[in-house]
């Protein structure tokens, strides 16, 4: 679950971690008070408003602006508010704006430099570690950095059964190139920052900039965090931050009925048990050049209502040319799930894509039989093999071929029937 840089911040704090101060709101005058309260409260008399959406490069997309005083504030707030906010990381079509953070100005000039670094936590799973990734070279050009300099992007492991040590923090701090105080604020910042990380059962934090104001102080300017769904049971406020708005209405939709979708932009709709099953599945159709527009797992327990669900999903693709059901009866039976679908497709009503079914394992002859003597446009087939022959022939398209060819070779024969 991906988090607004407001709330990734408010974990941040609660840790101990030193941040770019700000209040999070969502309209004009609402960021007038909370520039004059961030004024009353660090002495800022520059703020920069920022916007809220769950995408990186908000300020290349023009989505992050310094105000020099209130009205300025009012009419930068006044135009980001509201914006289809467009960055490398939108896509072309871009993210609405409903929430913006005013954020006190920490790149004041003063006696020494400012400097902008890059940290990041996140689970390195070849080496099965936490890995703290930094580079001296932060900001907004990072990704270009790891392209071109990729010997500038250190990585410290941690070792899972004594955690980050000490004499880590300090050699971050010394690759960095700080001395005196904003060294020793960076050896305070890291254990704080991978205390957060572990504690908040977190998938990733990525702060960029890291920053050292001009008076030696570490903050988190920024903060990309990315919790585990999984371990949401463990911290009921920060479920609470899951902001529905910026996720693919789909998938929330799935989410309801407890199926793993996952939308993407091919034309077979897939409806599969079991994540293996699923991915071979899809593998299967890409590897035959043709696309799946989903990723669909509906579990292991399977019933009419998973897949009548599964199936509403599917069908609000308009790009979905022909569903692929393919379900191995292990623990569930098919006949039960055949039942489902045939149910599904009475309540639906008025579906035009054809639908092709393969239920192999427990009862897949009962099954095949219900779907047959349904007398519905489902083509029912027992082996993979069969479905794509069907599904050839439905969609009359050369790749289902190909899945077919395909499943005659020996290799995929022992994977697949
Ligand atoms: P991102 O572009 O989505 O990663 O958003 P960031 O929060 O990283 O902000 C983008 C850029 O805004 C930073 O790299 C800074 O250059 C600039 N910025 C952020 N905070 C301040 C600030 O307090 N003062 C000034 N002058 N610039 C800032
Ligand atoms: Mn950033």
């Amino acid at each position: 679950m991906n988090l607004h840089e407001y709330q990734g911040k408010s974990i941040l704090k609660s840790y101990g971690v030193k941040i770019q101060e700000g209040i999070a709101v969502d309209t004009v005058e609402a960021a007038v008070e909370a520039a004059k309260t961030l004024q009353e409260q660090t002495g800022t008399g520059w703020w920069v408003v920022k916007a809220q959406i769950h995408a990186g490069g908000r300020g290349k997309g023009g989505g992050v602006k310094l105000a020099k005083n209130l009205d300025d504030l009012r009419e930068k707030a006044g135009a980001i508010l509201g914006m289809q906010l467009i960055t490398p990381q939108t896509g072309p079509e871009g993210k609405k704006v409903n929430k913006i953070l005013v954020a006190q100005d920490v790149y004041y000039p003063g006696a020494s430099e400012v400097k902008e670094f890059y940290m990041s936590v996140l689970l390195d799973r070849a080496s099965s570690r936490n890995v703290i990734i930094y580079s001296t070279e932060g900001g907004m050009d990072i990704e270009e950095v790891s392209e071109h300099h990729p010997e500038k992007i250190h990585k410290e492991f941690i070792d899972p059964k004594v955690g980050l040590q000490a004499f880590q923090a300090r050699k971050i701090a010394f690759n960095l190139g700080l001395s005196g105080n904003a060294l020793k604020e960076m050896v305070k910042f890291i254990p704080a920052l991978y205390t957060a990380y572990v504690e908040s059962d977190a998938a990733m934090f990525e702060i960029n900039p890291l920053f050292k104001t001009s008076d030696d102080q570490i903050l988190a300017v920024d903060a990309k965090v990315t919790l585990d769904e999984n371990a949401l049971y463990r911290h009921a406020d920060y479920a609470e931050m899951r902001d529905v708005t910026e996720e693919d209405p789909t998938e929330v939709e799935a989410g309801k009925f407890n199926l793993n979708f996952v939308k993407l932009d091919g034309n077979v709709g897939c409806m599969v048990n079991g994540a293996g099953l699923a991915m071979a599945t899809m593998d299967i159709i890409k590897l035959a050049g043709g696309a799946p527009a989903n990723f669909l797992d509906v579990g292991g327990t399977a019933n009419a209502r998973t897949v009548e669900a599964g199936f509403r999903i599917i069908l609000t693709d308009p790009n979905v040319k022909a569903i692929l059901v393919n379900i191995f009866g292990g623990i569930v039976r098919c006949d039960r799930v055949a039942q489902g679908i045939v149910d599904a497709y009475n309540n639906i009503g008025n579906i035009n894509v054809p639908i092709i079914v393969r239920l192999q394992g427990t009862n897949a002859v009962e099954a095949k039989q219900l779907i047959d003597e349904s007398g519905l446009k489902v083509i029912s087939a027992i082996l993979l093999k069969e479905a794509a022959e069907k599904v050839a022939e439905v969609l009359n398209k050369y790749f289902i071929i190909l899945i077919y060819r395909l499943s005659q070779r020996p290799k995929f024969r022992t994977l697949f029937f």
